[in-house]
């Protein structure tokens, strides 16, 4: 079937919407870069068929492997199938924040990631885009894109779509958010959420083995916290590394996750926990603010405390994972990004590249 065929009716993700994708106008506003859409069909991403991006630039605060030396190559796309109530991206997830490329000018951006040095593609949020974004992949390595492309989401996906991106993504970063689907219809409305990512992630695993490459220290590498000087850095080639954010005050959550990443990922994946949990300064009108914060009642709207840090670690350690990342606890949360700037992060954490 064509790409485009499947914006129509669009089925992608597991909310099967069955909107016109192909049938929007995408307006620019007047105030800023912030653009809204009109005349169509909207479906819960809110995306129409134009691929959207917001930003893309040299990521440093990705896992170590992902990460390695150069910095991983981010591109951040426009809308999203989830749309949690908490989501520290919610400018470009939810509001529209972002600008139409085609397939030349995505391969552009692309190729400026790998010439500043990036170390994979890191596609962040596309799940609404999968079709697209495949077909645009392929021009990008024929242009000359040599580094691995790495898929980073929620795991709220088809594996009939995740198949378009087989042979192509060799790197997957995805969360296991939940395994409640009350939590997951409270937060996201999506009830089906923990069925719908164990299937994609199993697929992922099923279809992306560890590899892991050993990079010797280039010429004027950029220092890292967690790296000796000098040294060699282990590099993800291909592979799975499954997310799980911790959320304040649902231990049980995060217990249900690890149970079930131990019984079908432990030793075929790589486990991320992370405690970075940190309440938005949401700037939005207030019909926007009154729906999102009916949403964030069912949570601690706060940051993880100490107790609960150590809580989490003698979990982890109960269960022994053989592969597992888990962030120091920190209250810095200087990390929030502000996607309205050309550097929406600091710029310890990233170097810009491209800005919508
Ligand atoms: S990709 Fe968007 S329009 Fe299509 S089914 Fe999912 S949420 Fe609906």
């Amino acid at each position: 079937m064509y790409t485009i065929e499947l914006y129509k009716q669009c089925r992608q993700c597991p909310r099967k919407c069955g909107v016109d994708r192909t049938a929007s106008t995408v307006v620019e506003c007047p105030q800023g870069r912030i653009e809204t859409t009109a005349n169509y069909s909207i479906g819960f991403c809110r995306e129409p068929a134009d691929l959207r991006i917001a930003f893309a630039g040299l990521h440093f605060g990705e896992e170590p492997l992902v990460t390695v030396f150069g910095g991983s190559g981010t591109i951040f796309f426009t809308g999203c199938t989830l749309r949690c109530a908490f989501c520290q991206n919610y400018q470009i997830s939810q509001d529209g924040f972002g600008r139409a490329v085609d397939c030349a000018e995505f391969t552009d951006i692309c190729l400026r990631l790998q010439a500043a040095g990036a170390e994979n593609i890191n596609l962040v949020t596309g799940s609404h885009h999968i079709p697209k974004i495949a077909e645009y992949l392929r021009a990008a390595r024929d242009a000359g894109v040599t580094v691995p492309f790495c898929w980073n989401s929620s795991a709220y996906e088809s594996v009939e779509m995740l198949e378009l991106l087989k042979g192509l993504v060799t790197i997957w970063l995805p969360d296991l958010k939940t395994m409640d689907s009350a939590f997951s219809k409270k937060l996201f409305a999506a009830p089906d959420y923990p069925d719908a990512a164990t299937a994609a992630i199993k697929w992922m695993i099923e279809n992306n083995p560890l590899e892991i490459a050993e990079i010797p220290e280039p010429p004027n590498a950029k220092p890292a916290e967690w790296a000796e000087p000098g040294q060699p850095r282990d590099k993800m080639m291909s592979g799975v590394i499954i997310r799980h954010l911790f959320m304040p005050g649902h231990f049980a959550e995060t217990a249900d996750v690890l149970a079930w990443l131990k019984e079908n990922a432990d030793g075929r994946a790589i486990i991320s926990l992370m405690n970075q949990y940190t309440p938005v300064p949401f700037e939005e009108d207030s019909q926007k603010l009154a729906a999102r914060t009916v949403a964030l009642s069912s949570i601690e709207n706060r940051l993880v405390t100490a107790e609960e840090d150590a809580d989490i670690r003698d979990l982890i350690e109960a269960y022994d994972f053989e592969y597992l990342f888990y962030q120091e606890l920190t209250d810095d949360t200087s990390w929030l990004p502000d996607f309205r700037r050309p550097q929406p992060f600091s710029n310890k954490l990233a170097t810009p590249v491209w800005h919508c």
